[in-house]
């Protein structure tokens, strides 16, 4: 009897041959899991209220890593640390960059780019996942290493990339009509939503400096400048503390709204943004 049953167990699991992928951060899920539908099983590794910047795995996500077919890298800090140690894990794992053909563009401070960097690669901002412009490139590279690893179910990957590119148009169409206030500049802690602002002709202006918080001069000067561009509310995430950009927003009697880039609804969490920004209520 136990041997059928071992026996049943594992023909079921072959028929349900899922593909084991892992991501990094929640929006990537949301973007495998609507390409890959019922065909993908996704593992994800910096759970909601964590920083990419700093996430350590738990044990029992390096087992994760050992069951996995495929890591899906997107080019976040925690993948420099950790991606090399996933690799020697599990030495099957595939690790596709979903970030490939995407343009890095420099991670700003004061609403300044610093042009000087332009050789340093450390300095390009990550958070590429901002822009709807970069999530069709994502979308796509996703699908053409889904179609690698699963030739059978190409249509079917097919239908959901074509369905999620136009969920992707749909979203940046309704971004621009919620977007059409004369106030370019918005304020931020940590400078996550670079590439929205480039898409949308906004401007970025971030608390932090280099991961930091600013130097008493910086902040003076934070607090000029926001007063000279109006800006009317200060964006913060659930993973970094908000006690500076309280302190800032109290100062220049504007409120703080806590939305994070790595919210699981990422459609409707860059509206959510784009409302917040031109001060519309939903
Ligand atoms: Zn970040």
């Amino acid at each position: 009897m136990k041997k059928i049953i071992l026996v049943l167990l594992f023909v079921c699991s072959i028929l349900d041959a899922k593909i084991n992928g892992v991501v990094s951060i929640l929006p990537q899920q949301t973007f495998l899991e609507a390409i890959g539908g019922d065909k993908v099983d996704v593992t994800l590794m910096i759970k909601p209220g964590n920083s990419p910047h700093t996430y350590e795995p738990k044990p029992s996500q390096m087992k994760d890593i050992s069951k996995a077919d495929v890591y899906f890298s997107i080019g976040v800090e925690f993948e420099k640390v950790w991606l090399e140690k996933f690799k020697n894990q599990n030495q099957n794992m595939k690790v596709i960059d979903i970030s490939k053909g995407i343009k890095k563009i420099d991670m700003v401070e004061h609403g300044h780019n610093h042009s000087n960097h332009d050789e340093d690669h450390e300095n390009k901002d990550p958070h590429i996942w901002t822009s709807p412009k970069n999530v069709r490139i994502i979308a796509k590279n996703i699908y053409n290493s889904l179609i690698k690893l699963d030739i059978a179910n190409e249509n079917y990957y097919k239908t959901n990339l074509d369905k999620f590119l136009q969920h992707i148009d749909a979203t940046d169409k309704k971004i621009k009509t919620i977007l059409n206030q004369k106030n370019r500049k918005f304020m931020v802690f940590h400078p996550s939503w670079g590439y929205f602002a480039k898409d949308y002709n906004l401007i970025q202006v971030a608390i932090e400096v280099e991961g930091k918080n600013p130097k008493p001069k910086e902040l003076k000067h934070l607090v000029e400048e926001a007063k000279e561009e109006k800006v009317n509310v200060i964006f913060t995430s659930p993973e970094f503390s908000d006690a500076l950009a309280l302190q800032l927003a109290n100062e220049l009697k504007i409120p703080v709204i806590k939305i994070s880039p790595l919210n699981k609804n990422w459609s409707q969490n860059l509206e959510t943004f784009a409302k917040a920004i031109a001060n519309k209520k939903d």
